[in-house]
């Protein structure tokens, strides 16, 4: 799948835990997950929802970790100063592009419309071939269902190619995202 096997994997998660505890057990298992398999954490530094829940699992499984947070969300979503790196950026571009500059793989949990941008952002560069980073869509408890209907409802309609959707890897759980990882 990625060239060469990914030493950084950014996640990209809600910042809300969301009504089903699924969501953040995931979040947890993820990082527990990547910090074994000696995997570098990148992602939003925030110590809210499923964001604080991974970062929290990879660190207390002495897994490395990469925060990048624009100023203005230090105190919304409290920033998490205790990370392997923790880098303050000026805006959201900028936190976005430091992110997927230093990660190799990116896998989407379930979140809101912020993971929504990251994730379609990401994407898109990929249709564009500005990128071959591998992007995986962990599907908790059929989370993802509906977008990965209207995914196929926009190829069907002629607004994407089939190809669109080699772009991303749906799975439906931790240990399936591990074994497309590594
Ligand atoms: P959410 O999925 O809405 O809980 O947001 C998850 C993360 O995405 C948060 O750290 C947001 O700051 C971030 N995010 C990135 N881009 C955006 C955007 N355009 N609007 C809102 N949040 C965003």
């Amino acid at each position: 799948m990625s060239p060469a096997a990914p030493k950084s994997v950014c996640v990209f998660c809600g910042s809300r835990d969301g009504v089903d505890p699924a969501y953040a057990e995931a979040a947890t298992a993820l990082g527990a997950a990547l910090a074994t398999a000696g995997l570098r954490l990148v992602y939003g530094a925030g110590d809210v929802g499923l964001m604080g829940a991974v970062a929290r699992a990879a660190k207390d499984a002495g897994g490395d970790t990469f925060g990048v947070i624009p100023e203005h969300l230090e105190r919304r979503e409290v920033g998490k100063r205790d990370l392997g790196r923790y880098v303050v950026t000026e805006t959201m571009h900028e936190r976005k592009k430091v992110m997927f500059m230093n990660a190799d793989a990116i896998v989407a949990l379930p979140g809101g419309p912020g993971t929504l941008d990251e994730l379609f952002e990401v994407l898109t560069w990929r249709q564009l071939g500005l990128h071959s980073k591998p992007v995986i869509l962990l599907n908790v408890n059929g989370y993802w269902d509906p977008l990965l209907a209207l995914l196929d409802g926009i190829v069907a309609r002629g607004f994407a190619e089939r190809s669109f959707l080699d772009f991303l890897t749906p799975v439906t759980s931790v240990d399936e995202a591990m074994r497309t990882l590594v």
